[in-house]
C-alpha cells in the first residue's frame, strides 16, 4: 500500500502513519520529495482496509499495489487454468458450446433438447429447475424433480450437465446430479454461496452480477477458490445499463480483461446478456473474437410456449445454424471444438 501525504505533511503526520504501519505488523518505506511525502507499507495488505490510513491527519491517497484477488489472478498464476469436466477439457486451446432450456419443463423436453443441442455440437447441456425469477407468481422451476430429468439426459447423450445452485441448503444435492454447479447473477453475492460452492468438488459456472464490476466478479471467484475449489468458469451475461433494447449490456471488454487478469475460463451467455433471440448468434459470433472459450445458450423446441425466456431462446433450427457459423470461428481463433 502506498500512502500520499499532503505537501507540507508535518513530522507529526508522517510519524502517525509510520505508527499504523507498525502497529499492523508492517514495516514503512518514506520517501521525502520536494513537493510531498510517500510512505510504502511492506507487508501484507490485501487484509487491510484503505480506510485505515485515509483518514489520518496529513494523508491525502492511498493506494493499493497488489491486486485484492490473490487466488484469481494471474500474477501469481500465470498459466490458464483447464477445467475438468469429467474428460472434457474447458479453457484456452479449447471452445465449449453449452446448451439448452432456460427451465427445465419435462422429461420430454428436455431430453428432446439435449438430443437435438449434442446433434449439432454442443457438450454440456443446460436448463434451470431451481430458478430465479424477479416475480415470485413466474415459474419458479421443478425443483428435484427436474433434477433427476438430467440422468435419462445425461445417460442419453453423453452431454455433461450445468445447473444452478440458489441455496446453501441445495448444493449437496445439486452437486449430487449436476456436472457443474451454476450459480446465478443474482447470486454472484450470496458469499455463503460461494463458500458453500467452493467446498464442493465439482466445477462452478459463476455467473457475473447483473451491477457488478469485474474486480467484485473476480473477487467472487476468490471466494470459490479460497474455500478449495479452483475449477471456476468466469460467465460473462451481460450487465444493467441504461439500453433498453437489449435486456442487458454485453459487455465483450470484459471477455478481454478476465483472460488478462486471471487465468480463469470465459464463457458468454449471449442470451441473457441481449433478451433477443436474433441478436444471440451475433453475439456468440463476437465472444469467440473476443477471445471466449464458451459460450452458454438458451435453446427451446418451442420457444413461443416456454414457460421461461422464450423471446431469447433459440429454435432448433437457428441452434444448428449457430454451430455452422461459430465453429469455424473458433478454428481460426486456434480452439479445438470440445464434443
Ligand atoms: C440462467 O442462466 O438460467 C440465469 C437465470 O441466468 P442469470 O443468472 O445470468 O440471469
Ligand atoms: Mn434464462
Amino acid at each position: 500500500m502506498i500512502i500520499v501525504m499532503r505537501a507540507g505533511a508535518t513530522d507529526k503526520e508522517v510519524q502517525g502513519v509510520v505508527g499504523v504501519i507498525r502497529e499492523l505488523g508492517n514495516q514503512e518505506h518514506v520517501s521525502r520529495g520536494k513537493e510531498t511525502t510517500i510512505i510504502g507499507m511492506i507487508g501484507e495488505e490485501r487484509g487491510i482496509e484503505e480506510a485505515r490510513f485515509a483518514g489520518l491527519p496529513g494523508v491525502v491517497q492511498v493506494l493499493r499495489v497488489l491486486t485484492p484477488f490473490k487466488l484469481a489472478s494471474r500474477q501469481y498464476h500465470p498459466e490458464d487454468t483447464i477445467v475438468k469436466v469429467g474428460r472434457r477439457r474447458i479453457g484456452e486451446g479449447t471452445f465449449t458450446v453449452m446448451a439448452g432450456p432456460c427451465a427445465v419443463e419435462s422429461q420430454e423436453q428436455l431430453l428432446k433438447t439435449a438430443c437435438e443441442v449434442k446433434k449439432g455440437g454442443a457438450a454440456v447441456l443446460r436448463g434451470g429447475v431451481f430458478k430465479p425469477r424477479t416475480s415470485p407468481y413466474a415459474f419458479q422451476g421443478l425443483g428435484i424433480e427436474g433434477l433427476r430429468f438430467f440422468d435419462k439426459a445425461r445417460k442419453e447423450t453423453g452431454l455433461a450437465v450445468v445447473t444452478e445452485v440458489m441455496s446453501v441448503t441445495e448444493a449437496a444435492i445439486v452437486g449430487r446430479y449436476a456436472d457443474i454447479l451454476q450459480i446465478g447473477a443474482r447470486n454472484m453475492q450470496n458469499f455463503r454461496l460461494l463458500e458453500a460452492v467452493g467446498r464442493q468438488e465439482k466445477p462452478v459456472l459463476l455467473k457475473r452480477g447483473l451491477s457488478s464490476t469485474i474486480e467484485e466478479f473476480l473477487l467472487a471467484a476468490e471466494y470459490i477458490i479460497k474455500c478449495g475449489n479452483p475449477n471456476v468458469l468466469m460467465c460473462e451475461r451481460g450487465i444493467r445499463t441504461f439500453e433498453k433494447y437489449t435486456r442487458n449490456t454485453l459487455d465483450l471488454g470484459a471477455v478481454a480483461a478476465i483472460k488478462k487478469l486471471s487465468h480463469l475460463p470465459v464463457v458468454v451467455d449471449p442470451s441473457h446478456a441481449t433478451g433477443v433471440r436474433d441478436y444471440v448468434i451475433p453475439m456468440a459470433r463476437a465472444a469467440i473474437a473476443a477471445g471466449a472459450d464458451g459460450v452458454i445458450i438458451e435453446v427451446h423446441p418451442e420457444p413461443d410456449k416456454a414457460l421461461c425466456d422464450g423471446p431469447q431462446s433459440l429454435t432448433f433450427r437457428q441452434f444448428d445454424q449457430m454451430m455452422k457459423e461459430i465453429v469455424p470461428l473458433a478454428k481460426v481463433m486456434g480452439k479445438t471444438l470440445v464434443k
